[in-house]
């Protein structure tokens, strides 16, 4: 799938471009040497964090339904990182090396009170942070907080109340859109260069009000909008399936808003982790390039990937109490084990997050498929 499909040229070299993976070439090549025992690991260059699993919606495409919902009991008691932990862990990640942190869910972030401060401190530590929420919660104190990240993702799957319900499974759609009006205003009263952009991802109750979700986040005076298929496929989503879209009519309204973007407003519209109909695809071989990203869960475990939380098998350790338990396993021989043992195409029935990075890795590192000694 053509890059032009999917930004303009003007935007072409965006955060949702995979090509991005190649600027991690240091990290390919170290975790390459030391998946063949020949080097020690570097730290990730992000660290996800799910500061609270719990949430106030109950959307039908949520990844973690499994341990929102059905398994609860997979999270344990622990279903939310303590406030000084946090603090703790920010410091950790800054001496380790770590460059971004991503406040995230597992849930939804801004339920947990220590979220107010918690991105200035992490900007005061030298890193970046960013931010996904459902945008439902939010205060003057917790606003003014997020709009220090580099970037605000807003998931939001509807443009009416009725449509909001049916995917979100509660009635919040009123409150959701006071909310983004007010970040707007806030960001243009502290002058934040924060990249506030609403996610949505397409399902069969949405796939009409793609262009009006654009327009609705331009004229609110957000400064972006992303759309990408839902991966409804992950076998731990109830009821899984493969989703048939109108795909054609979904193109059309693609380009309608692509035609809206401006200096201040961008449009994404993702497809190139999924195939042409909007299902998974996953073309590579070895699960490589997951050590780019630690994620510390709710009960501060972490896992192999954002794809693979709360199963045991994907399972590499923990940084609770003590966020320096992290070095007990991060580049171990049990981490490095448990990357070989995977196999992509029999394990990991769902659209993998970096597929295009280990893809890359497979081509560009290994078989040096660009040349890479000629410019
Ligand atoms: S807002 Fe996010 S975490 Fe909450 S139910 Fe929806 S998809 Fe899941
Ligand atoms: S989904 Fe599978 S292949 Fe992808 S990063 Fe996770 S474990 Fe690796």
């Amino acid at each position: 799938m053509s890059g032009i499909e999917e930004w303009s040229d003007k935007n072409s070299l965006n955060s949702f471009n995979s090509l991005k993976g190649l600027a991690y070439m240091e990290h390919y090549k170290n975790i390459l040497a030391w998946m063949d025992g020949k080097a020690k690991l570097m730290p990730p260059v992000e660290c996800n964090i799910d500061p609270y699993a719990e949430c106030n919606l109950s959307c039908s495409m949520c990844i973690v339904q499994r341990y929102l919902r059905t398994h609860r009991e997979e999270v344990g008691e622990m279903r939310k990182l303590p406030t000084d932990y946090l603090y703790r862990l920010v410091d950790f990640l800054a001496s380790w090396g770590v460059n971004g942190i991503c406040l995230s869910g597992g849930g939804e972030p801004t339920l947990h009170k220590g979220m107010v401060g918690l991105p200035e401190y992490i900007v005061s530590k030298g890193m970046k942070a960013s931010i996904f929420t459902n945008g439902t919660v939010m205060t003057e104190e917790l606003v003014n907080s997020l709009l220090t990240c580099q970037f605000v993702t807003l998931s939001i799957n509807a443009t009416d109340r009725e449509t909001y319900k049916q995917i979100m499974g509660v009635d919040l759609f009123d409150k959701m859109l006071a909310n983004l009006k007010y970040i707007a205003k806030r960001q243009k009263e502290l002058n934040s260069d924060s990249f506030t952009c609403v996610r949505m991802l397409i399902l069969p109750e949405n796939c009409r009000q793609i262009y009006n979700m654009c327009s609705m986040a331009k004229e609110i005076g957000l400064k972006g909008f992303n759309i990408r298929p839902a991966d409804y496929e992950r076998s731990d989503i109830e009821g899984h399936h493969k989703l048939d879209l109108p795909v054609d009519e979904i193109y059309e309204q693609f380009e309608k808003c692509h035609k809206l973007e401006d200096e201040n407003f961008k449009v994404v519209t993702t497809i190139h982790k999924f195939d042409k109909k909007f299902h998974v695809f996953n073309n590579f071989n070895r699960c490589l390039a997951s050590p780019l990203l630690i994620n510390v869960l709710s009960n501060g475990d972490s896992y192999v990937c954002a794809d693979r939380k709360m199963e045991e098998r994907y399972r590499l350790g923990t940084s609770f109490p003590e966020p320096e338990r992290i070095l007990n396993w991060w580049g171990s021989e049990g981490h490095r084990m448990k990357l070989l043992s995977i196999n992509p195409r029999t394990d990991c029935l769902c659209r993998c997050t970096f597929n295009q990075y280990h893809r890359q890795m497979e081509e560009v590192v290994i078989k040096d498929s660009m040349m890479l000694c000629f410019p």
